[in-house]
């Protein structure tokens, strides 16, 4: 039986490159590939983009509500070898439970790519809980990010007007548009450093482990 994976690893960890990877080598095999990405994301509109330059256009852009258990969807993935999703933080919950079944019951496996938590260092949405709870693997991607400190990037934080901030709308997509924005993958300590640091919960837990140091 086929499996639901999920892939995760900090922004600019290299998920997009091991996408298309993943999609040169199925289709030099002469396999079909079934890309699907959320409309939410913005960005590259109907195509993912890697940083290096590649794209691709991707099979189904799913709109929010929208169902891939549809007559008009199956048509698009039923041959596929194996259906890829990305930015897959993206879904919602009913549509993560739709890929289990589509791997379960159809028996092609999906593989979804994406972020765990948001730039507030939480779960990123309803569409990854559901993930890290009925996935069949959940391996992170071995080319993870690097903070601009050197070590590896856990954390996705969010710079507005060029202010590391952790306060706003989960989703803003870094899509040129709204130019204020970036993300900065970040290491625990560079988060604390940067981002935590005047928050009341970072005040009151390093108030803890100054008392009991
Ligand atoms: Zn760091």
């Amino acid at each position: 039986m086929a499996n639901l994976v999920f892939k995760y690893s900090a922004m600019n960890g290299g998920k997009t490159i091991n996408i298309l990877q993943t999609v040169y080598s199925y289709e030099a095999k002469g396999f079909k590939i079934v890309i699907i990405k959320s409309k939410k994301d913005t960005k590259g509109k109907n195509c993912i983009l890697a940083r290096n330059g590649m794209n691709r256009k991707v099979d189904i852009l799913l709109k929010e509500n929208e169902s891939l258990l549809t007559e008009k969807n199956y048509k698009l993935y039923y041959t596929a070898k194996v259906i890829l999703v990305d930015e897959v933080e993206l879904l919602s919950e009913e549509q993560i439970k739709e890929l289990w079944y589509i791997a379960h019951l159809i028996n092609i496996p999906v593989l979804c790519y994406g972020l765990k938590s948001n730039f507030k260092g939480e779960i990123f949405g309803e569409g990854v809980s559901a993930l890290f709870a009925i996935a069949d693997i959940v391996e992170e991607i071995g080319s993870s990010s690097i903070c601009p400190c050197g070590k590896k990037a856990i954390f996705n934080a969010r710079k507005v007007n060029d202010k590391f901030t952790d306060v706003g709308p989960t989703i803003v997509i870094e899509d040129g548009k709204s130019a204020n924005v970036e993300y900065v993958p970040l290491c625990s300590e560079c988060y604390l450093k940067y981002v935590k640091i005047h928050s009341d919960e970072a005040k009151k837990l390093a108030k803890l482990v100054d008392k009991i140091k």
